[in-house]
Order: C-alpha cells, then sequence, then structure tokens
C-alpha cells in the first residue's frame, strides 16, 4: 500500500510527506489542555474535542492501524487576517486530503484520516445536538487525537512552518 499511496501523491501539490509506524506516534493528553485554553473551536464542530472522544479513545482508534502517512502542503496566507480567514485558505488542502483518503478506502480498505484544525465543511455544524451531517468527508483534526504536530514534523524530518506568507497544513493517514 506504500508504493501505491507514494505514486497516487505525486498527483497532487504535496510538499512534504513521510511514512511512520503508529508505534512511532505519541498521544497526550496536554494537547486537549491547549485546545481548550487556546482555540476558538474548542467544542464547535465534530472534528474537535470533546466530540472526537477522549484521548484515549482517539488513540485506541488509531493504534488498530500499523502504518501512517504524514504529509503537507502550501497555501498562500499573504494580506490574510484572522482565524477564521486563515482556515478558508486550506481548502485545496482539504481537497487534497479528501482525494488521498478515499484512494485508501478503495476496495473497502479500512483507513483513518486526521487533517488540520477544524472542520469548516458545513455552514453551520450539528454539534452537539446532532450527528455530524458527512462524516465520510469531516476528517478531525490530528491534535484533537491528542497529538503534536510539531513532534511529528520533527520525527519526520519536515518543515513545520515556512514564512509569514505561507502557511503550512498538515494530514495524518492511518492504514
Ligand atoms: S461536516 Fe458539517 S456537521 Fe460534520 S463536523 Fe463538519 S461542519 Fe460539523
Amino acid at each position: 500500500m506504500q508504493e501505491k499511496l507514494e505514486a497516487f501523491l505525486t498527483n497532487f501539490p504535496v510538499y512534504e510527506y513521510s511514512f511512520l509506524d503508529v508505534d512511532q506516534i505519541t498521544f497526550t493528553q496536554r494537547v486537549r489542555t491547549i485546545c481548550r485554553e487556546e482555540c476558538d473551536r474548542y467544542g464547535s464542530t465534530w472534528a474537535c474535542p470533546p466530540g472526537v472522544g477522549s484521548v484515549a479513545a482517539c488513540e485506541e482508534k488509531s493504534r488498530q492501524y500499523k502504518h501512517a502517512l504524514f504529509f503537507s502542503t502550501i497555501s498562500s496566507c499573504k494580506d490574510v487576517v484572522g482565524f477564521e480567514a486563515i482556515l478558508e485558505t486550506k481548502a485545496e488542502h482539504e481537497a487534497i486530503t479528501q482525494k488521498i483518503y478515499e484512494f485508501c478506502r478503495q476496495g473497502g480498505r479500512d483507513c483513518l484520516m486526521l487533517s488540520s484544525e477544524s472542520c469548516n465543511l458545513c455552514e453551520s455544524c450539528t454539534y452537539p445536538d446532532a450527528p455530524c451531517r458527512l462524516p465520510e468527508k469531516m476528517h478531525p483534526c490530528i491534535e484533537s487525537y491528542g497529538i503534536v504536530v510539531s513532534a511529528l514534523t520533527e520525527l519526520s524530518h519536515m518543515d513545520y512552518c515556512l514564512d509569514e506568507e505561507h502557511m503550512l497544513w498538515f494530514s495524518l493517514l492511518f492504514f
């Protein structure tokens, strides 16, 4: 599967990528404190805590898989101001993430995709009153699973940030 994914990635403007063993990934409760105290999106969608479930449940779900593909794309954020506006620049990243997810799912293969930041697929999220409208397109935030993205970039020898005009978005596919 790794070779197939690697070949498929060449169809997209992926900036950097790395294959990891799930055993190399650390899940930590302390990320939840940052989500709760510093993120405007906490408790606002099914892609964020606490909607994604406990860190222990997220870890258990992730550890059902052996391998992971971690990848990044770049978007321009020149003259973009505010968290919501920055979130809108990740549309291309989300489209690429979805295509890679669908490719991995071909033939009924089981996999789990996590992506960057929050979910903004719907104008108004159903959270917490009704189930997610688009469970096949909604990919929880990597950090919501208790995973530190900067630790993954370090592990993968990838860039974590570039400059003020360019934003890096990350996704993590468990397969
Ligand atoms: S897909 Fe829609 S309902 Fe589901 S988490 Fe995203 S915004 Fe909410």
